[in-house]
């Protein structure tokens, strides 16, 4: 196939952080890169235009949106609890469910997912990445977890009949959540289990709210009212993994050139993921301006979900968006990640909505969906460079019809999707989606 050229007036350029006008990119649809890189002298086109040529000109175009944090096995619990997802639609519900998710992904210009957990479907984010590498069904380019990394019971769909091992009364086949680590040997050895299942990120869970559901909220149990007396806080997050587990995780994924991420709700937890040398740490519903030193001093990634915050942590918001911005001031590194999934695909921009929000800059908060999120994928170790415009690049380009910095719902109007020199959006309509 010939390569053609996207012309452009308007462009976002992450690695300048600035809005540069006039540059035209020429893109291989055979290897899928950028080939050429240049700037116009002036804002006219080339007459007549090549018929391959993509006029972006009056719109604002940027590279593909890269979401940090996601499930493309959960749809929002909204429609439905994560527990019910996990424990009652089939395998076969959830990988439809998925490519569906995928569809809505890649029309809203997410061109690269950073998927953190199957949630209860073993390894088969792993396949539906090799399905869409290989051009089965259209989405995102995946980078995924497999099972997360939890200690025995810590990350299970938990109930009072659940398994033994998780604490409850019976063995009533609840699907396994997380793949079980106890002990430093067995931490290098499930390192070692999921890059073999085809992980690309090795996430563990540094804290969770380990106990049973005694004091359930209400959809775990929608027959029967909650105990009556329950503490303040039912089922606070503890720790999962002493120190040195961790530090065997982070040591043996580094081995394999694979990047760890690190769910924190503590401040606890997420000072032992700095000491240890995680990539990314993800959440930190509660944090310090210590813990964000110790991650601006190492270089850690910090992808504060907001947008599952802003449904599921409604009450701390204000204080989860202050400190976002006291992350950023203190130069921690954003990459934009909501816990997509958690709410629906198709929604990932109101990540970066609420990055500005909390007070990022537009062109900090765009670098975090593009730059950062490539950074959270491991950067080079991932295999590919994508986030920006350079020669070499993945062709990702997303355009939009307003300007970010003038609409706060620009990123809800993207008008164009291209991902590996491929186009799937045109005119703001799908295309190549039969
Ligand atoms: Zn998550």
């Amino acid at each position: 196939m010939a390569e053609f050229t996207i012309h452009t007036s308007l462009l976002f350029d992450p690695k300048k952080k600035a809005f540069v006008t006039n540059i035209s990119l020429t893109v291989n649809p055979s290897t899928g890169l950028i080939t050429r890189l240049t700037t116009r002298p002036t804002a006219a086109l080339p007459t007549p235009l090549p018929p391959n040529d993509i006029d972006l000109t009056g719109k604002v175009v940027l590279p593909g949106f890269v979401d940090a944090h996601t499930h493309i096995f959960l749809h929002s619990y909204s429609e439905r609890p994560s527990l019910e997802q996990k424990r009652d639609a089939s395998a076969a519900e959830r990988v439809i469910r998925a490519t569906n998710h995928l569809r809505a992904a890649l029309l809203a210009g997410y061109t690269t997912y950073r998927d953190l957990g199957s949630e209860s479907m073993g390894d088969a984010d792993a396949n539906v990445r090799d399905a869409v590498a290989r051009g089965l069904t259209p989405g995102p380019r995946l980078f995924v977890a497999t099972r997360v990394l939890a200690s025995s019971g810590a990350y299970e769909p938990r109930t009072e009949n659940g398994p033994a091992s998780c604490g409850g009364s019976g063995g009533c086949g609840l699907p396994a959540g997380s793949d079980v680590v106890d002990g430093v040997e067995e931490a290098r050895k499930a390192v070692r289990r999921r890059i073999a299942a085809g992980a690309d990120v090795i996430k563990f869970y540094a804290d969770y709210r380990r106990r049973v559901m005694r004091f359930p909220p209400k959809q775990l149990h929608p027959y029967e009212g909650s105990v009556l007396f329950p503490p303040d806080t039912p089922n606070p997050d503890v720790m999962v993994f002493a120190q040195e587990e961790m530090d065997m995780i982070v040591r043996e994924a580094t081995l394999a050139r694979c990047p760890v991420a690190a769910h924190c709700g503590t401040v606890e937890a997420g000072m032992a993921a700095v000491a240890a040398g995680v990539k990314t740490i993800e959440h930190s519903y509660f944090a310090s301006d210590e813990l964000f030193r110790g991650m601006a001093a190492k270089s850690i990634v910090f992808v504060p979900t907001l947008a599952v915050c802003e449904r599921l942590h409604a009450a701390r918001f204000p204080q989860i968006l202050a400190q976002t911005k006291r992350a950023y001031d203190l130069g921690v590194r954003l990459a934009a990640g909501g816990d997509t999934g958690t709410f629906p695909h198709g929604e990932n921009a109101r990540e970066v909505e609420l990055l500005i929000e909390a007070g990022v800059s537009v062109e900090d908060a765009l670098e975090a969906c593009t730059v950062g999120g490539w950074e959270a994928c491991g950067g080079d170790w991932c295999g590919y460079r994508f986030g920006w415009f350079d020669e070499g690049l993945r062709a990702d380009v997303v355009a939009l019809d307003a300007d970010p910095r003038q609409d706060k719902q620009a990123l809800r109007k993207v008008s164009f999707v291209m991902k590996d020199a491929r186009v799937w959006k045109r005119d703001g309509v799908a295309v190549g989606m039969v």
